[in-house]
């Protein structure tokens, strides 16, 4: 989840690191550090919060130095402090970055006061420091130390470390968590996510499960778990966004959701021809995979599980495929029962997601007959590990709470929909509608922008709320959930959904005029269901916002307010009402003040646990 950025150079490169993690912090941000070394010596400048905290203290201060490592934490041992920030740093000769958790940290950090390490920091990290300057007392190198070192480590790592003594040397591994190696001309780099080092190189090889490399200014050697040297393939990147840019936007949620029409055009690009989504969408010999699909299991987190809720729906009902969805983390740890003829569906932005990729890796072992990735990074583990992978190419995602990603997930699964169904016999005619349906999307979406000035307006009746409810049916029901999940985390107010049919059972007790009640409401087959649920609350005392088709005769009065949503076709229509919520949750954070790119206690890529 962190950010880590490493260079060895003949250049100083203490500035090229800050970049780097300006770049990454996004990914965790409760603190910053670097350390470089320089005549030989460590120095060490770590600051509570921002990079922007680290970066003031380097303009008074500067660090200079060819070799250096970086880190932004989100901490998961020990409180956001200096003293908890990366780098740890051992004997004043080892420095050490980590992105993930050591499970056996435990037992190792009595190991090594047994030793007589003295420990500064309240991490799991500092035992790596401490363990690779015991090992290097034996060892013939950096390289082979770091390698005893790993095997003794439990848990997630990529880290990054380097030896004051042995200046012109990182040596990096991972296990569990990402890690890039960017070649520069006479210099090499390294990253947690090649976003980091776009500004240096373009050029990326990334690290398999149990590598270790070694890194010089003129070379990288990697090894593989057993310690044997391997080749890993170095290609130019794609990335073409600049993502460290806001443009015009305040924020990068808004820039992001303002992206939403180029992303889905994106997405869609050279992947519909003649009325049908081509099998190719999803990666070389995806129609053999794909052909005798008769059960889809669903694995994802957080907004790309509300994404995959949507998508059951949509198999079930016109893919002829049953399916379902569950959190990756519950996945992982219970026994599941395995259909015949069943394919398994990974989703998540960053491809890092852990528990996403020890889902995946267990489903293979459990023999699902084959393995799809919905993912945003190229070269990401999801993608090296699943057999088939729809890249979704919505460009970087910076802002923490997602928004072009889950749109451009529900286009993928819409596609994904046809392609399974075609194989079950999806008629052609249903196969052009979805397809044209993806088609007007951008479009489509570009006008639902057009309710950001209405909604601005509406979100100050939130201002003062601590609770609220989102309701919708079918289809929706995920929407709604979304946009609960989206109100949560950037505007910190509480908020639940319900599929309003259930709001009979329970939550219509909590109905009262403090309570908003959002209600997405597209003209379809279950409307006057909803009808109902709307007539429910309105007897309670409930204040309602109505997300709602024009064709769907909802009246504002003093109850309700009605907010008209572009009139679109069934198929759209879930990614079409998520629009005006991101747009909401975004306006209520506005006027609560709250970091809007960067909740507090949030992250993105979630590697850890
Ligand atoms: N577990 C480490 C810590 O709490 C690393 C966290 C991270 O990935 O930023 O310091």
């Amino acid at each position: 989840m962190c950010g880590i950025v490493g260079a060895v150079a003949q250049r100083d490169v203490a500035e090229i690191l800050v970049e780097g993690l300006r770049r990454l912090e996004y990914r965790g941000y409760d603190s910053a550090g670097v350390a470089v070394i320089q005549n030989g010596e460590l120095s060490r400048t770590r600051r509570l919060g921002k990079v922007q905290e680290l970066s003031s203290a380097l303009d008074e201060a500067p660090l200079a130095g060819g070799t250096g490592i970086a880190h932004t934490r989100w901490a998961t041992h020990g409180e956001p402090s200096e003293r908890n920030a990366h780098p740890h740093v051992s004997e004043g000769d080892i420095a050490v970055v980590h992105n993930g958790i050591i499970e056996n940290h435990n037992k190792l950090r009595e190991k090594l006061k047994g030793l007589g390490y003295v420990f500064a920091s309240d991490t799991d990290t500092e035992v790596i420091c401490h363990l690779v300057h015991h090992e290097l007392k034996t060892a013939d190198n950096l390289l082979t130390a770091v390698q005893a070192t790993v095997k003794q480590l439990e848990g997630a790592y990529g880290t990054v470390v380097i030896d004051r003594r042995d200046s012109e040397r990182m040596v990096v591994a991972r296990s569990g968590s990402p890690l890039v190696i960017g070649f520069g001309l006479g210099e090499n780099f390294v990253a947690s996510d090649q976003l980091a080092l776009l500004p240096v190189t373009r050029s990326f090889a990334f690290l398999e499960e149990g590598d270790v490399a070694e890194v010089t200014r003129r070379e990288v050697n990697i090894y593989d778990v057993n310690c044997n040297p391997v080749k890993r393939e170095v290609k130019e990147s794609e990335v073409t966004h600049d993502a460290g840019d806001k443009g015009e936007y305040r924020h990068y949620m808004l820039k992001e959701i303002y992206e939403q029409p180029t992303a889905i055009a994106h997405t869609l690009e050279g992947r519909i021809a003649g009325g049908k989504v081509l099998d190719s969408a999803f990666g070389e010999n995806a129609a053999e995979f794909l052909k005798d699909i008769k059960h889809v299991q669903i694995i994802a987190c957080g907004t790309s599980y509300h994404a995959g809720m949507a998508a059951r729906y949509w198999l079930e009902d016109w893919a002829g495929v049953s399916c379902n969805v569950e959190i990756a983390s519950e996945f992982r740890y219970r026994k599941s029962h395995l259909f015949p003829n069943s394919l398994l569906v990974t989703i998540s932005q960053s491809g890092e997601t852990a528990d996403t990729l020890a889902a995946l890796r267990l489903a293979k072992d459990m023999g699902y007959k084959a393995t799809l990735t919905i993912c945003n990074s190229a070269g990401s583990s999801l993608v090296r590990e699943s057999d088939m992978a729809y890249m979704m190419k919505a460009g970087a995602e910076i802002g923490v709470a997602s928004t072009k990603a889950f749109t451009v997930q529900l286009a993928g699964l819409l596609m994904l929909t046809t392609a399974i169904g075609r194989h079950n016999g999806m008629s052609e005619e249903m196969q052009a509608a979805i397809t044209q349906s993806l088609q007007s999307m951008p479009a489509k979406v570009e006008q639902a922008l057009g309710l950001d000035d209405a909604i601005a307006e509406l979100a100050e009746d939130f201002a003062d709320k601590h609770h609220a409810l989102f309701l919708g049916r079918g289809d929706q029901y995920p929407i709604a959930m979304e946009g609960a999940l989206k109100l949560k985390e950037i505007s910190y107010i509480h908020a639940e959904a319900y599929a309003s049919g259930e709001l009979k059972h329970g939550p219509l007790a909590l109905i009262d005029a403090d309570m908003p009640v959002i209600v997405v409401a597209p003209n379809n087959e279950l409307l006057e269901k909803l009808k109902s649920n709307v007539e429910e609350v309105r007897a309670r005392g409930g204040l309602m916002y109505v997300f709602a088709d024009k064709d769907a005769e909802f009246e504002s009065d003093d109850t309700m307010k009605v907010i008209p949503v572009p009139h679109c076709d069934e198929f759209m229509a879930p990614l079409i009402y998520t629009i005006p919520l991101q747009l909401l949750s975004y306006h209520v954070a506005l006027i609560k003040g709250t970091d809007v790119d960067q909740p507090r206690n949030l992250a993105k890529s979630v590697t850890v646990e």
